[in-house]
């Protein structure tokens, strides 16, 4: 049996976030009553001319520079003729003939772990369309989306996987959603809404095969599941000695199979041509410069910087890299303790991260610094573990320093070595037999005394001087 390979493509479609539409003083709000939100450009009355938003440009050309594709000094816009209800123009304005973005590239990590370059092939602008309601027979059409700017991201069919695919798409959402903030991330709004091409073939072959297009993957529960189905279903159909047609399909959440939605026939015509009323869009280099000095940190050189200077391990570099501001504040706190990142990383991913939440983290209250000050104490031995969980609801409960707080409260008052020794000796003298064991040799007791000598001590003496003062006691009761 041969070996198949999977070649998937996405094609993801971002609303961008502005005050008006695209070519129209409309705004674009999403909450408005039914067309509310409609003028003769946007609704395409004869004679109204489009005015491109010079927003929606800036908002794409920092999407563009964030994913390292070229921008384009000159690009087109054209008109996608085709007639259907959710145009009322009979057109679509998009850039056919020259994008605004070309070549750009992310790097992913698949199932392995390992992350692979990712190839964008082109980033376009365009308008989006009405929205329709089916209802039964009839179609509800909401003309306020209509005109509304969009950016389609088309990859190269460089992804293998439903998994790859996956964290591609969580990539380009959170570049537009938490870095840029040019997006507003509903997706059950159809703020970001993607469809996958995917082929097959056997594997080391460059062929591109017959595809299907999977529509509306727009999910993360359900992108990779619904691509992976669809690999499958066209291997078994090439290994049973049928072909893979080209169709469009949709994805079936409830059974969790792709169905053919309609075949393609050919290739549809849309008689593309240069947009008339708009002509071509000319950027001047020092604007494109200027967009690109408000760009900030993007996620690979935010993994690269991090994992470089602290060492974090990847768990805490995909937390820190999926959202920016736990970042931010991460950086804050490390910049009053730079020797201490890796406990004030493990202290925001366990403690800050239980009681607040990370989609609204520049909210968190809690000063880094004070997070700083705990991480100093725990590193420095002034508290143990237990205890920095003590202080650490403390911090929350008053907003003071930890080291306030310690200072006056005889809870966090280290444990003399005096007061650990006298446990040390009481556990010993009440367990003779056990000792006798360990003495003769079952040195995997240990653990048992420096047990009981922490229970008593309640957690106020460090588990390593514990350690070292029982071996020490045994050693010497052994002559
Ligand atoms: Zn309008």
């Amino acid at each position: 049996m041969a070996q198949y390979e999977a070649v998937i493509g996405l094609e993801i479609h971002i609303q961008i976030e502005t005050a008006t539409k695209a070519f129209c003083r409309c705004p674009s709000a999403s909450d408005a009553p039914p067309n509310t939100l409609v003028c003769p450009v946007c609704t395409g009355a004869p004679g109204a001319l489009p005015v491109l938003n010079e927003e929606f440009v800036r908002r794409a050309v920092a999407f563009c520079l964030a994913v390292g594709a070229r921008v384009n000094l000159m690009s087109s816009f054209d008109r996608k003729n085709y007639f259907y209800p959710d145009m009322p123009k009979n057109y679509q304005i998009t850039q056919f003939f020259t994008p605004i973005g070309e070549e750009g590239k992310l790097l992913v990590a698949g199932a392995d772990g390992v992350e692979r370059p990712v190839g964008i092939e082109r980033i376009h602008m365009e308008e989006d369309t009405a929205k329709s309601a089916h209802l039964g027979e009839r179609t509800l059409l909401n003309f306020n989306r209509a005109g509304v700017p969009l950016i389609e991201v088309v990859s190269h069919p460089d992804l293998r996987s439903g998994a790859e695919a996956a964290q591609y798409f969580k990539k380009i959402y959170d570049i537009a959603v938490r870095y840029l903030g040019i997006c507003r991330g509903n997706m059950e709004e159809g703020n970001l809404r993607c469809d996958a091409n995917i082929s097959i073939r056997p594997v080391g072959s460059g062929e591109l095969n017959t595809k299907t297009e999977v529509k509306n993957v727009n999910s993360f529960a359900f992108i990779a599941k619904a691509i992976d189905y669809e690999v499958e279903r066209q291997i078994a159909l090439v290994e049973g000695g049928g072909a893979v047609e080209s169709e469009t399909r949709l994805w079936n959440p409830r059974l969790k199979r792709t169905e053919t939605m309609r075949k393609k026939s050919g290739r549809s015509d849309y008689r593309y041509f240069n947009e008339p009323d708009l002509g071509p869009l000319r950027l001047d280099p020092a604007f494109v410069a200027a967009v690109e000095r408000t760009l900030p940190e993007l996620p690979d050189a935010k993994r690269r910087r991090l994992r470089g200077i602290y060492g974090l391990n990847e768990e805490l570099l995909d937390l820190f890299t999926g959202y920016p501001a736990v970042a931010d504040y991460f950086d804050r706190a490390a910049a009053s303790y730079p020797a201490g990142g890796r406990t004030i990383a493990a202290l925001i991913a366990a403690e800050l991260l239980r009681v607040e939440d990370k989609e609204h983290f520049e909210e968190v209250k809690m000063p880094p610094h004070h997070i700083a000050a705990l991480a100093r104490l725990l590193d420095g031995k002034k508290v143990t573990g237990p205890q920095a969980k003590e202080l650490f609801v403390l911090m929350m409960e008053t907003g003071n320093d930890p080291d306030e707080i310690i200072k006056d409260d005889p809870r966090f008052r280290p444990m003399e070595a005096a007061e650990v020794a006298a446990f040390v000796t009481a556990v010993l003298d009440e367990n003779p037999d056990v000792v006798e064991k360990y003495l003769g040799g079952k040195e995997n007791l240990l653990g048992f005394f420096v047990g009981q000598v922490m229970r008593r001590a309640k957690g106020a003496a460090p588990p390593s001087a514990v350690t070292e003062m029982v071996k020490k006691e045994l050693t010497r009761r052994k002559k």
